[in-house]
């Protein structure tokens, strides 16, 4: 199959699993955008090269480091549920092989993202470089405090699953910003939630899906239970 057919078949999987997961996600579809811009990113160039022929299927495919690339209706559901306006900044935290943070940039005005594993954040950053994403800049580093220079955000995208929603990011958030995340004990029992700061600051909270995510991982515990 030429790759043409294959994002093609890999959109209409994605459309289909929107259908399926309506009655959890009240979406039947996603936003035309949002289908574009999975149309256009090369998922291949993310994969490790001897999984080019499995590049648009609709799973989580390993990055090495023990990671994954998410699958790909996670990815544009997510995409879907922050709401990315084309002004807008954005925080994700689970750089990984840079595939959803190239989906955001062709969205969105600027997107950081922070990736704790050094080869991962090395390898996203010359990727995107590569294929010309300039309006995305990997940092490697521990995304459980976020990126406070460049705060706040109008959205956050967290790929790891966390215990809990992470105090720093919830502060990191603009009011009216959306922060979605995976919560849940690490590979399995997590919900995808949706959780909104209104203007005064007050969050409201929605589970959206059950997911499976790499754990969201810590660096140095100790230090920052000292800082907090
Ligand atoms: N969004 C990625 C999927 C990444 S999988 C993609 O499109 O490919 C989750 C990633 O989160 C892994 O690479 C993992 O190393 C990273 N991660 C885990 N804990 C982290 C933390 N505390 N800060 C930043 N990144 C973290």
């Amino acid at each position: 199959m030429m790759n043409r057919q294959k994002i093609d078949a890999m959109l209409q999987t994605i459309e289909a699993e929107c259908r399926i997961t309506q009655g959890y996600t009240g979406r039947s579809s996603l936003r035309p955008e949002v289908m574009e811009a999975m149309r256009l990113v090369s998922r291949q160039e993310f994969v490790p090269p001897t999984l080019t022929a499995m590049a648009y299927e609709n799973s989580p495919l390993p990055i090495g480091n023990g990671q994954t690339i998410s699958q790909p209706f996670i990815v544009a559901l997510m995409t879907d549920l922050l709401c990315p306006e084309k002004g807008d900044v954005i925080l994700e935290v689970g750089a990984g092989s840079g595939y959803q943070a190239a989906i955001l940039s062709r969205l969105v005005k600027q997107v950081y993202t922070l990736e704790i594993i050094p080869a991962l954040a090395a390898r996203a950053t010359v990727i995107l470089q590569r294929l010309g994403y300039e309006n995305v800049v990997v940092r490697q580093g521990d995304g459980y405090k976020g990126w406070p220079e460049h705060a706040p955000f109008d959205g956050i995208i967290v790929t790891a699953a966390a215990s809990h929603v992470p105090l720093p990011l919830q502060e990191q958030l603009k009011p009216g910003g959306k922060l979605i995340i995976p919560i849940g004990l690490p590979y399995s029992f997590q919900e995808l939630l949706v959780l909104e700061k209104d203007q005064k600051g007050i969050f409201s909270t929605r589970n959206v899906l059950s997911v499976s995510f790499v754990p969201l991982t810590r660096a140095q515990i100790d230090s920052d239970v000292k800082e907090n």
